[in-house]
């Protein structure tokens, strides 16, 4: 019996799940109070970041493994389908004003395909992958470390308010 944090890789992705669904519940209070736009877009891209980087770790680590030990190519290409949604919607969120009409909508509508993709992969994909003798340890890991890698690389890109654009060209080759 250990009481240490699991880091198995379903361990690892339905925690991210949980945590993305908060940030969605977040989302609808800033809405019910009225928040502003510009607090509305924070979270907004808060919840982009996070699903990407959860995305990213799935399509490069569990899915390639999944689509292995499964051999269910339907399942994996709608788990895939499910993602390319995501980030169809991440972008248009990414690239509208919160001032616009269509920008809560468009959350809405992302919270409604991620809440589709954790149904399909809880429900489906998880329970199944614990009866395969994948690695789910060592993959646990490796998710880990490429979302924090993800993750860290979209916050550097992400846009910068211009004013505070200071980077400095250090070099040249
Ligand atoms: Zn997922």
């Amino acid at each position: 019996m250990t009481n240490e944090t699991a880091t198995d890789a379903i361990s690892v992705l339905t925690a991210d799940h949980e945590s993305i669904s908060h940030l969605f519940s977040k989302y609808e209070e800033l809405l019910a109070s009225g928040a502003d736009v510009a607090a509305r877009k924070a979270l907004a891209l808060l919840i982009c970041r996070a699903l990407a980087a959860h995305a990213t770790a799935e399509e490069e680590l569990l899915y390639p493994a999944a689509r292995d030990a499964l051999e269910d190519d339907a399942t994996l290409d709608g788990a895939q389908n499910d993602h390319d949604s995501m980030r169809m919607l991440m972008r248009q969120i990414e690239a509208l004003d919160a001032a616009d009409g269509r920008f809560d909508a468009m959350v809405t509508m992302l919270e409604r395909v991620v809440a589709e993709h954790v149904q399909q992969e809880e429900g489906n994909l998880f329970p199944r992958l614990e009866y395969t003798s994948l690695d789910l340890d060592g993959l646990g890991q490796r998710i880990v470390a490429r979302r924090s890698e993800v993750e860290l690389q979209l916050k550097r890109d992400a846009p910068s308010r211009r004013t505070l654009e200071t980077t400095r060209e250090t070099g040249d080759g």
